[in-house]
């Protein structure tokens, strides 16, 4: 694998693009967060992500080359992307993983580099990861009951990602997040015990409303709970809960147990999206610059890179789709995403 490095910057037929320039929506939000999707596949089918059967996947040759992803990646920092986030699928599935963190992270102007991830491979590659410039992970854990594990992930074994998670902690990926996706007659009894891990441990357990994608619509049209609601049983075990100051583009309304190491967040893109403040893109796994999680607007990095664009090209239609970024995903007039869902497009 020949990887592109920072020194190796840009061929001489690319016109510059202006350095550190922010880039601004139609309505004046600076895009400066990217996720990036590694991979459609998963080791684990969680019920809130995958249907059952019938789920298909790309095939190799759909999905951006590393060259490709570092090219995207180097031009949305010289656009004034500053934050990255990998996530899929599952991203530590990835073939060369450590090595593509540590060129993304080498980019000039990129500061931050975290992942959301299963943790089911995290005990060994951790150290790794952390070695490469990885900054922190968000790891995805929806309860704390072995059975009940294998049953949402189809299969996953708890113990092992209870190890990524350790391991993350101790080669210092913090803070350690945690992702629950509550979903009614699953887990919403578990949100207490849950949230009960940042009594003494510094991390933040992060509740998510289940969001409505392709393959997973029934699942939440009969699981959604709200985090009203989670939040009234939280209350209801541990006492009113205080708030905590959170940064303006962080999705998480953040908390506190009185007393307690960590933190709780609440994520509600269905009962309280957070549109005014999206300061992100995401791009695909196979190339597709996607402007808004739950709508279906695209650019194609991918074909232009194919069809021999030059950084500057791309960097214009980059910045012309970042112009038409929608406002809101319409979630509460009932709009759904039908063509992609969460792991395709990189949750
Ligand atoms: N495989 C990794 C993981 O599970 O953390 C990264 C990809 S996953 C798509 C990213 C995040 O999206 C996870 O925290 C997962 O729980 C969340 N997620 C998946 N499907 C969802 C849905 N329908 N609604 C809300 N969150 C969802
Ligand atoms: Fe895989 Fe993450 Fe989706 Fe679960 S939520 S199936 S771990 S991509």
């Amino acid at each position: 694998m020949v990887l592109i490095l920072p020194t190796s910057r840009r061929s001489s037929s690319d016109t510059a693009v202006s350095p550190v320039t922010l880039t601004r929506d139609a309505y004046g939000r600076a895009m400066t967060y990217l996720r990036i999707s590694l991979t459609d596949r998963c080791n684990f089918r969680c019920v809130y992500c995958m249907p059952a059967l019938g789920m298909k996947f790309q095939r190799r040759e759909e999905l951006l080359t590393d060259e490709e992803l570092l090219r995207v990646v180097r031009i949305a920092a010289d656009l004034g992307f500053t934050k990255l986030r990998l996530t899929g699928g599952e991203p530590t599935i990835r073939p060369h993983i450590v090595e593509l963190v540590r060129a993304m992270k080498a980019f000039p102007g990129i500061t931050e580099l975290s992942m959301t991830t299963n943790g089911l491979l995290l005990g060994r590659l951790a150290a790794d990861l952390r070695a490469a410039g990885l900054d922190r992970v968000n790891i995805s854990i929806d309860t704390l009951e072995a059975e009940k594990f294998k049953a949402i992930t189809r299969g996953g074994r708890l113990d092992l990602v209870w190890q990524g998670i350790e391991a993350a902690e101790a080669v210092g990926l913090r803070p350690v997040k945690l992702n629950a996706v509550v979903v009614r007659n699953q887990n919403e009894h578990e949100v207490g015990d849950l949230a009960a891990l940042t009594l003494d441990r510094p991390w933040q357990v992060r509740f998510l409303e289940i969001m409505p994608l392709e393959g997973v619509g029934t699942v939440h049209d009969e699981g959604l709970v709200t985090s009203e609601e989670t939040q009234v049983r939280l209350e209801e075990r541990f006492g009113p809960l205080e708030q905590v100051e959170a940064p303006p583009d962080d999705p998480a309304r953040v908390w506190r147990i009185r007393g307690a190491a960590g933190t709780i967040g609440f994520i509600s893109p269905v009962s309280a999206p957070f549109c005014a403040f999206c300061n992100r893109v995401r791009l695909t796994a196979d190339g597709k610059l996607r402007l808004c999680l739950l709508r279906g607007d695209e650019v194609d990095l991918r074909d232009l890179m194919r069809c021999g664009a030059d950084d500057a090209a791309i960097a214009r239609q980059m910045r012309a789709g970042i112009w038409r970024k929608p406002w809101g995903h319409g979630l509460a007039e009932g709009d759904r995403q039908t063509v992609r869902g969460m792991s395709q497009i990189g949750g």
